[in-house]
């Protein structure tokens, strides 16, 4: 496969594309930012409301101290600097869903700045994407503009959204490629599952993606006229949707034409952008700090305690399982999806008699039938503890790898774990039929003449070799517990 930079700059050798990720974060606290109405999603339109969502004249916001914390938390774990005092601004625009006619945002007073993402770049190296602020602020109502008898002439809005936390997190312009965008957005998603403070669903829209992009002859430093794409659905569209819009930029410059600024959207059934509305005419928000609001003072000790709930991020927990388990880069990369798949890898691991056997096992015999299977690791039916399970039995010489491996076939076959397929297949009762195992053993002994006078002048290590000849002899069906003992016992006559 080529690298990242190969497949950029062999796709545009002229040119280079710069992009900029702007990515909406909803909060999962259970109330409103400015008012205790509940989060909750899904639940009839406009229930969830109160005056102060609503935006009634006279309706005061009160700042929810959760969504500070999780602001902050998520923040952290995107390596930004907090700011001890941040400022709340009205962001001023009209439109149905947002009935106060103003957003609460953050303006040039942010809660966070100075961050970035490691994402992995050309040449099998990583780079920093940085972050350039993190801030607060509440979600808009939705309009609704299908679903409905009169839809064709009449708008619904739901304003159940409305006042619900969200965080934006702006990237630098530091994106080169499509795929290092859908990388970007890959790692960002990660570290905020990671962190709690979001699930991330993008189709019931806690986590929202515009792109920023434009292009510039390769050399040149200064920028290129850029466009936003906007209400893209999936990190995959977003990647196409880039593609697709580098190819048209460079496209009209190559022609003879100039880039308008200006919002697209993205079909992703045509695989095109389209333009939405010029930005000629930009929008002057008329930013003003928020009167009904005090200045936002996150301080040293506060800073400290939310510190305290920083989990390790997948980055380092990842560098750490490579270290402590001997697997490779991609199998943590696997393992550390999600982090509860990786607790139960880590609790299973660490409860086995020998941890590097489990992450062995995970990557030697699951990964490759999951793969083999087209499955994900989190549909596999070896649970983790199966697979530690059945690293203890291989440890303690109860079952060989070919066991192992049959029993494994079997649970892929019956979607069963591989307690229960350990169980229903019956312990093997090998110890009742040592004499079969016996005349293997006499047969391979009297086979390998050269190898017992080894052995017998000293070289310890040829029992190993008689004990290879014995599992193959046996098609992998002893246990090589039993064939150790028999026959320590017959080369010690
Ligand atoms: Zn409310």
């Amino acid at each position: 496969m080529a690298t990242i930079a190969e497949t950029s700059i062999a796709a545009h050798p002229r040119f280079e594309p710069v992009i900029g990720l702007e990515v909406h974060v909803q909060l999962l606290t259970a109330t409103k930012i400015f008012c205790s109405c509940a989060t909750k999603f899904g639940v009839p339109p406009n229930t969830n409301v109160c005056p102060v969502c609503l935006g009634m004249p006279g309706a005061l916001p009160v700042l929810n101290k959760k969504a500070v914390e999780f602001a902050t938390l998520a923040a952290m774990a995107l390596n930004c600097r907090i700011n001890e005092t941040s400022i709340f601004a009205r962001k001023n625009y009209f439109y149905p869903d947002l009935p106060k006619g103003y957003q609460i945002s953050q303006y040039d007073k942010p809660l966070a700045e100075f961050g970035y993402i490691q994402v992995p770049a050309e040449g099998g190296k990583s780079k920093k994407v940085g972050i350039t602020r993190v801030h607060l602020e509440e979600d808009a109502g939705k309009s609704l503009h299908e679903g409905f008898p009169d839809s064709d002439e009449k708008t619904a809005i739901d304003l159940n959204r409305t006042g619900v936390p969200l965080i934006e997190i702006v990237s630098e312009p530091d994106i080169s490629t499509p795929e290092e965008a859908y990388e970007y957005l890959t790692r960002l998603k990660e570290i905020i599952l990671y962190t709690g403070v979001s699930d991330c669903n993008m189709e019931e829209g806690s986590l929202r993606c515009d792109a920023n992009v434009s292009v510039r002859p390769r050399g040149q430093k200064k920028l290129g006229t850029k466009t936003e794409i906007k209400n893209v659905n999936s990190f995959r569209f977003i990647r196409d949707a880039l593609e697709y819009e580098i190819g048209r930029q460079i496209g009209v410059i190559e022609s003879g034409g100039t880039i308008t600024q200006e919002t697209r959207l993205y079909n992703a059934d045509q695989g095109k952008t389209y333009g939405m509305r010029s930005k000629e005419q930009a929008h002057d928000y008329r930013y003003f700090p928020e009167p009904d609001l005090l200045p936002l003072v996150v301080d040293e000790a506060w800073k400290a305690e939310i510190a305290r709930s920083l989990p390790e991020l997948p980055e380092a927990r990842r560098a750490r399982m490579v270290k402590e388990y001997g697997i490779t880069e991609y199998d943590a990369q696997v393992l550390t999806v999600a982090k509860t798949l990786a607790d139960q890898f880590e609790e299973a691991a660490r409860a086995a008699k020998n941890p590097k056997r489990v992450a062995n096992l995970v990557q030697s015999e699951l990964m490759g039938r999951l793969k083999a299977k087209g499955m994900e690791i989190e549909r596999s039916p070896i649970s983790m503890r199966g697979v530690a399970a059945s690293a203890d039995l291989v440890e303690a010489g109860t079952i060989s790898g070919k066991m192992l491996k049959d029993l494994y076939d079997l649970c892929f076959e019956r979607g069963r774990d591989f307690t229960a397929v350990y169980e229903e297949e019956g312990r093997p009762q090998q110890s009742t039929d040592t004499s079969a195992l016996e005349k293997m053993i006499d047969e391979v002994v009297a086979a390998n003449p050269k190898q017992l006078e080894q052995y017998r002048a000293g070289k310890k290590t040829m029992l190993g070799f008689f004990v290879g000849q014995v599992m193959k002899a046996s098609k992998g069906q002893a246990s090589p517990q039993i064939v150790n003992e028999l026959l320590g016992k017959k080369l010690g006559e």
